[in-house]
């Protein structure tokens, strides 16, 4: 037992060093981290260019609060909505914040509560994003959910139509559910939502936590889809290891948030504005974003070979794979860790392979050597 709450099921070695993809325990012993602290370091370990900018930005100013205007902010947010069909951003400190804002924003836009989200969804550990979370193990012992949420199966285009109607105010979903197990959206799934929101005056809410800031290959998850959110919540890789979150929406909802109806202190802090700037001018490139396109491509052919694809499948998009070994795979995670490569699960039964988008085709070779050798012992300890 030590001084903290005991919240987090916590892996026996404390990462002291990185760079790049990899990592240097209190030990000594270095790793491959396919992990990214869960999606987040985008850009790898102390990548330099957003060292430089911690150290110059903590220079010049690091908080102001909103009190003031902030250049850096406009300038972040016109970033991020160039080449999409969105038009305003606010800025938090992190996903579950993200999501707090879009459930505020569409409650207060259409006036109505009502809110479809989806089993095995995972939107963060706040009242109202725990409340939009379809797990009931996230939300066991915490007393009444927020008021009407409604959990429907993911990528069940009749039970969203049978359920759907003028109550709604909106729905809300993952492109890819990363935490629930690394499952797609269907472009069937995703015409149904298109027909029900335009039909009944619905918002859509697209949480691009995980799959944002080029994980999945593109920008964000939904432009690989016919789907065209309303908003789109952010964090995780928005900051490369920096605390920063916020959501994107389009014109129509400006009016809605205006002054004193949200906020939060540190929200848009210049030190979090500058390196996000800083990974969006790397990341938000075509050439950068074609280059995860082709490591995606690769690493996932390399899993199918090395892989038997009756006993493993591989899912996902981008660099957000996922096996799911139809086991449980809390030992494999831990074998890996010995072996040298990190790890984390999507759920009881899938890996969930989060490797910075700066990963190298050699790094993604020594990471599929090392679980196919795993991989084909745990089979041969089954058989
Ligand atoms: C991680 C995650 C969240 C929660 O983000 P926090 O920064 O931990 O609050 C919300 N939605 C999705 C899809 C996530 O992956």
């Amino acid at each position: 037992m030590n001084a903290l709450f005991n919240n987090y099921s916590r892996r026996p070695i404390s990462i002291v060093e990185g760079k790049g993809t990899i990592v240097k325990d209190s030990t000594g012993k270095q790793y491959l981290d396919f992990t990214s602290g869960i999606a987040v370091c985008c850009l790898g370990h102390t990548h330099p260019a957003l060292v430089k900018t911690i150290k110059e930005q903590s220079e010049k100013i690091w908080h102001t609060s909103n009190l003031f205007e902030s250049p850096g902010q406009v300038q972040l947010a016109e970033k991020l909505v160039k080449d999409n069909h969105l038009s305003h951003a606010l800025f938090c400190n992190s996903g579950a914040e993200a999501n707090e804002a879009a459930i505020k924003l569409a409650r207060k836009h259409t006036g109505k509560h009502h809110i479809i989200t989806f089993e095995n969804s995972f939107h963060g550990r706040t009242f109202g994003a725990m409340s939009a979370t379809g797990q009931e193990k996230i939300q066991k012992g915490f007393g009444p959910m927020l008021d009407q949420f409604t959990y429907l199966p993911f990528n069940d285009a009749d039970a969203l139509k049978n359920t759907v109607d003028e109550s709604v105010a909106a729905i809300m979903l993952e492109v890819i559910q990363g935490e629930g197990g690394i499952h797609e959206v269907t472009e069937e799934f995703a015409k149904a939502i298109n027909e029900l929101c335009e039909k009944h005056n619905i918002l859509l809410i697209i949480d691009e936590v995980q799959t944002g800031i080029g994980r999945t290959g593109t920008r964000f998850a939904f432009e690989q889809t016919s789907l065209k959110p309303d908003i789109v919540s952010m964090a995780k890789g928005l900051g490369g290891g920096f605390p920063i979150g916020g959501i994107l929406a389009t014109a129509e909802l400006y009016e809605t948030f205006g002054p004193g109806s949200h906020g939060t202190t540190y929200g848009g802090n210049p030190l979090g504005v500058a390196v996000a700037q800083t990974v969006i001018d790397l990341v938000f490139d075509d050439r950068f974003l074609e280059e995860v396109r082709e490591k995606s491509q690769y690493l996932i052919s390399k899993l199918e070979e090395v892989l038997p694809q009756d006993q493993f499948e591989i899912r996902g998009k981008g660099l957000l794979i996922g096996i799911d070994c139809h086991k449980e795979v809390a030992s494999i995670v831990g074998k890996a860790e010995e072996a040298g490569l990190l790890l984390v699960a999507a759920g009881a039964q899938v890996l969930r392979l989060l490797p910075p988008l700066t990963v190298t085709f050699d790094e993604i070779d020594e990471a599929v050597a090392i679980l196919k050798t795993i991989l084909t012992e745990e089979k041969s300890v089954v058989s």
